[in-house]
């Protein structure tokens, strides 16, 4: 809850203003239980039980990179589910990469998180949690969030906006819309209400393709939407919020790192204004799926630069710790196979 939501909940049990804000900075400096709200009145304390429920994420697993101190965290949530978090430092800041849903139904090939299918999603304060809770764990400020964890967060619309409105809260971890970054798979339906939102966030498109027919036999979810119809939609965003969008494109070895790919893919991108963040593909134990030679890259970056496309390459953390996607999850739930 935002603040005034928690001034509301205690008005109405009869409460003074000042201890919502008692409660609000418990809550914040992660102690999820009554007991220890020490500053609170017993008879209080003894009511907030009885009206509210508090769950403190449990670390089932903590791994941090040797080379470059990416923390990897697996949390345990309230019914026994799992999912991962990353902390990343950069420069600029630490990033944090966050879950939205338990599984993701969205099938992409390369991708590990889709393995198991969608278990559930997760509600706004388990996604804020990863947040508060890695940024104590780690001692790190967070600074920056990107949604590209584990799930599609625009299939768990409500959930992730609401999520966006308390880490946005001032009076919380005030994180700023221009510092989170929102990744799809390209759920085109849903673009319009991001945008009726007017949020400042960066909307990612994990593109991947240029064209139907790879596109469609990487993600499922290109299959009766298309290419074509997912750039109406990026660029009408564009034009509706005057945010560019970013392309992710996850380089594999003799599927999607052709020539031919990269003069489709520099159409693509100039057509709506797009920026390309070229991933080498992590290699996931279960797919067939390669990365790129480094050649390769080079020749396709080459080309995306002399088309007069803004492109970077993402640079790899935590190699070391199964940082991407749905892979520590993954790990679990076959050690208890
Ligand atoms: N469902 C959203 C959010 C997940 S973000 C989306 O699809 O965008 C995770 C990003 O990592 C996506 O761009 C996804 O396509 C990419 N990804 C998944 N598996 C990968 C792998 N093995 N190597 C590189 N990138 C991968």
């Amino acid at each position: 809850m935002t603040l005034p939501e928690i001034e509301a909940e205690l008005a109405a049990l009869g409460e003074a203003k000042f201890r919502a804000k008692q409660v609000y900075e418990w809550l914040g400096r992660g102690v999820r239980s009554f007991d220890r709200m020490s500053n609170l009145p017993l008879s209080l304390r003894e009511k907030l039980k009885e009206s509210f429920h508090l769950y403190e994420p449990k670390v089932l697993s903590k791994q941090v990179s040797q080379i470059d101190g990416t923390i990897k965290y697996l949390w345990e949530l309230y019914d026994g589910n799992a999912v991962e978090t990353v902390v990343m430092s950069y420069q600029h800041g630490n990033t944090v990469c966050v879950s939205c849903q338990v599984g993701c139904r969205q099938g992409c090939a390369f991708c590990a998180s889709t393995i198991g299918g969608l278990v559930r999603s997760l509600n706004a304060s388990e996604i804020l949690d990863e947040v508060l809770f890695s940024q104590l764990d780690s001692g790190k400020k967070i600074s920056n969030i990107v949604l590209m964890g584990i799930g599609e967060p625009l299939d768990n619309f409500d959930n992730v906006m609401r999520f966006l409105e308390l880490v946005n809260d001032p009076a919380g971890m005030n994180i700023g819309m221009r510092h989170i970054s929102l990744s799809t798979c390209g759920i085109i339906e849903r673009f319009d209400d991001l945008a009726d939102r007017d949020l400042q966030l960066t909307l990612t498109v994990s593109l991947h393709a240029p064209d139907d027919e790879t596109r469609s036999r990487l993600m499922p979810a290109n299959r009766g939407r298309g290419v074509d119809k997912l750039m109406d939609a990026c660029k009408r965003y564009y034009e509706r919020t005057g945010r560019r969008i970013s392309f992710e494109y996850a380089m594999i070895d003799g599927v999607n790192d052709t020539e031919k790919h990269a003069r489709l893919l520099a159409k693509r991108a100039k057509s709506v204004g797009a920026h390309v963040n070229l991933i080498p593909l992590n290699h996931v134990e279960e797919r067939e799926f390669k990365p790129s030679t480094s050649g390769h890259m080079k020749a396709f970056i080459k080309i995306l630069e002399d088309e007069k496309v803004n492109v970077t390459v993402r640079r790899r953390l935590g190699s070391d710790v199964d940082a991407s996607c749905g892979q520590l999850r993954r790990k679990m739930q076959k050690q208890n196979s």
